[in-house]
């Protein structure tokens, strides 16, 4: 029995938004109770947004989006052509959006 590769995707995306949220309460002096931290997980976008710094922001939506293409069975293929993303692309940058060539062409 395999671990579905979407299993250590979710995994590894979780892993960064947890990351990704503990860097912004460390940014905005967030000296959080883990109750407090749990609960802005669980609200995460709406109650955080203002105090986001842009670039946190644009990964944690990054990484909802991934996990949502998980849930919807579209996680791992190209928004542009719809070929598979290779694996080791997608370990490297779980919220990868395109393959290689159409990720290639969007840059030009
Ligand atoms: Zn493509």
């Amino acid at each position: 029995m395999t671990t579905p590769i979407s299993d250590t995707f979710t995994a590894q995306l979780r892993e960064m938004r947890s990351d990704v949220l503990a860097q912004l309460h460390a940014q905005h002096g967030g000296a959080m109770s883990r109750a407090e931290y749990d609960q802005s997980q669980a609200n995460t976008e709406r109650e955080l947004s203002f105090a986001l710094e842009e670039r946190e922001s644009a990964e944690l939506i990054e990484i909802d989006a991934a996990l949502k293409r998980i849930a919807d069975g579209s996680f791992g293929l190209c928004v542009d052509c719809g070929v598979s993303i290779p694996a080791a692309r997608l370990h490297a940058s779980p919220t990868a959006l395109r393959c290689i060539n159409c990720q290639t062409q969007t840059e030009h």
